[in-house]
């Protein structure tokens, strides 16, 4: 159904009904230059060094050129954002360029910010280099935490200008446009099932969870329970991954139900941050900050909303609802069971035991009272000799002299509680603290550092991208030399702590 095309961006704007998705064709661009690439994610897909640097590469993933066979699509979809059912929204940025077999696993490969699409509402279909870095770089940091994620391939400047509303000196100006290639096995949404389900097209969506099914989620053997035990499933990895954005101090910020991934990916970097100074109330999402919906400390709760926004939509295609909200269970279940295989790991405590939730919590506690670096914290406490326990090795993570007065006695003490504990598990010391150190990061993606690369890339230097790129593909390892990377965030950035997208 045709809406009013927009004069200004060339847009067709429409409400696609009874189909899943839309043919486009990417917006050619003036001059495209490969910024920075994934190599690990290049070799994943059988590009090789001379592919990447071949100028067609840089062409086909700023979208002025197909390889053989590619058929580019964007993808019909709805979706709850901030609590609130939007309608149709669809891919505006984002064009599947196709997916590629690699050692025999699929992998779609998708431009975002290639230009309009039928979902772009009026919007100009593009990114801005900042938001593209961003992105890039988080996707892969994530994969290298061990955190489940769309990875990135390739940062495609596009010589072309983007207006935005970015102001200097009180004049709005144009940024640098650029074109980021993610990649994963599939980018379907929860809003994916909520819009047929919508709009009562039960046949649409019994389709798109049979092709789910088929394509994503092979394993699940035919039979009566096969959708329940893919919705469970779709649970449980989504479970998964929020304790992992909780272990590593990772902040979505717009966790909207077309931003959440059916393969529990974690999907679309917006106004990301990750938790420096400990605060379960911070959000990095500025828009967000009245209603603070996407707070750190509610990632667990708004996953599980979400979850019964999808089951709500698939509820058409069960009897009862029964097998749904065991699904939801098993959420909760997954989560529980999660977060005490993190905490015993992150404390280094060999095997959860009673109580060892409530020192967690305890821990969390005196983070945020002493106001302390979560990552620095956490990565800390290898290094707390549990024979002899003191706060030497936790004196980097504090923000203010005054906090750290504050919290001290508190903290000995729980330092005390937890070198007990420790030595009551009777494990190897270096065993444990190799447990330790895997489980709690030393280099996270702070958000100054990515401002930092951005800031050299906007002056033309991508050697902040590829800096950081390298650090994060280690993240829990030692990396003598790179200690600017592993500390407290500097009193210039503070005021920058938010992000726009
Ligand atoms: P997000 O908050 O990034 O998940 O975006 C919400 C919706 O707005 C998605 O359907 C996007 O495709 C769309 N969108 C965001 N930015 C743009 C843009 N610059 N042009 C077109 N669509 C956009
Ligand atoms: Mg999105
Ligand atoms: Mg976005």
């Amino acid at each position: 159904r045709e809406l009013p095309g927009d004069a200004e961006t060339g847009s067709r704007r429409r409400e696609v009904l009874g189909a899943a998705w839309s043919q486009v064709m990417p917006g050619p661009v003036a001059a495209p230059r490969l910024l920075a690439h994934a190599p690990d994610v290049a070799a994943m897909l059988g590009f090789d060094g001379a592919a990447v640097q071949a100028p067609d590469f840089a062409a086909v993933f700023a979208g002025n050129a197909l390889y053989d066979g590619m058929q580019p699509w964007a993808a019909n979809y709805g979706g709850h954002q901030f609590g609130h059912w939007a309608g149709q929204l669809g891919d505006g940025r984002a064009i599947s360029l196709g997916e590629l077999l690699a050692d025999g696993r699929r992998w779609e490969l998708q431009l975002k910010g290639a230009g309009p699409t039928p979902y772009s509402r009026g919007a100009d279909g593009r990114a801005v280099l900042r938001s593209s870095i961003r992105e890039f770089l988080c996707s892969e940091a994530m994969h290298h935490l061990g955190v489940p994620t769309t990875r990135a391939l390739s940062l495609v400047a596009t010589g072309e200008t983007v207006a935005r509303d970015m102001f200097y000196d009180g004049h709005p100006c144009d940024e640098p446009g650029a074109v980021v290639c993610r990649v994963a096995p599939s980018f379907i949404r929860f809003g994916s099932f909520e819009l047929p389900s919508a709009r009562g097209d039960v046949a649409l969506l019994r389709r798109w969870v049979d092709f789910c099914i088929d394509r994503d989620f092979p394993h699940l053997a035919p039979g009566p329970s096969r959708q329940a035990d893919w919705f469970a499933e779709v649970c449980t990895r989504t479970a998964a991954m929020v304790a992992h954005w909780m272990r590593v101090g990772f902040v979505h910020g717009v966790m909207n139900t077309d931003n959440m991934s059916v393969l529990g990916l974690t999907l679309d970097y917006g106004p990301y941050g990750w938790i420096e100074d400990y605060d379960p109330d911070w959000t990095p999402n500025t828009t967000d900050a009245q209603g603070r919906r996407y707070r750190f400390g509610t990632q667990m709760q708004v996953a599980y909303w979400n979850l019964v926004r999808l089951a709500q939509a698939l509820s058409p295609l069960f009897a009862d609802a029964a097998p749904l909200q065991a699904g939801l269970d098993a959420f909760q279940a997954r989560y529980a069971a999660d977060e005490r295989a993190h905490l015993v790991a992150k404390l280094g405590l060999g095997e959860y035991r009673q109580g060892d939730d409530a020192l967690m919590a305890r821990f969390r506690e005196l983070l945020h009272a002493g106001e302390m670096d979560m990552t620095l914290a956490f990565r800390a406490l290898p290094d707390v000799d549990p024979q002899r326990p003191d706060a030497a090795a936790l004196e980097a993570a504090f923000y203010s002299p005054e906090r750290r007065e504050r919290v001290m006695p508190d903290l000995l003490d729980w330092l005390r509680r937890h070198a007990a504990r420790v030595r009551n598990a009777g494990l190897d010391d270096a065993a444990r603290r190799a447990v330790m150190q895997a489980a709690n990061p030393k280099y996270v993606l702070r958000n100054w550092l990515v401002q930092q690369a951005i800031d050299r890339a906007a002056q033309g230097d991508t050697g902040g991208i590829t800096d950081l790129l390298e650090v994060m593909r280690r993240p829990c390892d030692e990396q003598p030399g790179r200690e600017a990377f592993a500390c407290r965030r500097p009193d210039w950035a503070r005021a920058r702590a938010g992000c726009s997208m």
